[in-house]
């Protein structure tokens, strides 16, 4: 494949002794980890199992680095996740579409994250030129991004057009959310339902606002600018 990023930053010679993809491995630590759940709260599993409550929606990328319950430090039960390459919102994915309708109009959800990264693979591969297959056929959806913000991303290049374009596609996924027919009815029907586009750098765990929609109000940036 032609422009496809493998390992993103892996050092295998100084990762040491790599155990865990041996499944019994997994099954020891999984064990391990319910074991000390129990420990610090002796109800959270029974109170899971009758049910989930989630606040939020997290629609981010599948980069291994960017855990939504990791990198915001919530428990089990406080996320409904989507994830795929890139954190594209296409209206024409039912995938995504499912698990947004189910957010929103079964478990109620009052925050959709949407979250990019800087250091994204899918936005390296598809600047990079079009990986092929599915993946290079997912990828260009992020050619109408590159065409609406032409002007943003004017004279930008390697790294720093990586990185903007990341961000501009945040953006543009928030509006995709907002005008789905899902949001829109909760937002007729009165749900308070607020829209949320983050950035999250791997350099130091850090979680960014970009940009905000909110029922009845405008796409508002983080600088405050609205659009
Ligand atoms: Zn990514």
């Amino acid at each position: 494949m032609v422009g496809w990023c493998g390992r993103v930053g892996y050092d295998s010679e100084s990762a040491g002794e790599v155990v865990l993809i041996d499944i019994d491995h997994i099954l020891e630590r999984n064990r391990g980890w319910a074991e000390r759940q129990i420990r610090a709260d002796p109800d959270l599993f029974r109170l899971l199992a009758k049910g989930q409550q989630p606040e939020m929606l997290w629609i981010g990328c599948s980069d291994s680095r960017v855990s939504p319950n990791l990198i915001m430090d919530l428990p089990p039960g406080d996320v409904f996740v989507h994830r795929n390459v890139a954190n594209l919102v296409v209206p024409s994915d039912p995938s995504l579409l499912s698990v947004l309708q189910f957010a929103v109009e079964v478990l109620g959800v009052r925050r959709v994250v949407v979250c990019g990264h800087y250091g994204c693979a899918g936005v390296a591969a598809f600047l990079k030129g079009d990986p092929g297959g599915p993946a290079g056929d997912w990828l260009d959806n992020l050619h109408p991004v590159m065409r609406a913000y032409r002007s943003d991303l004017a004279g930008l290049n390697g790294d720093h057009l990586a990185q903007r374009l990341s961000e501009l596609s945040v953006v543009d996924q928030v509006r995709k959310v907002a005008a789905t027919a899902i949001v829109r009815d909760a937002w007729d029907a009165g749900a308070d339902l607020e829209i949320h586009g983050l950035v999250y750098r791997i350099d130091n765990g850090r979680l960014r606002p970009l940009c905000r929609r909110t029922a009845g109000g405008a796409l508002v940036l983080d600088s405050g600018r609205r659009q």
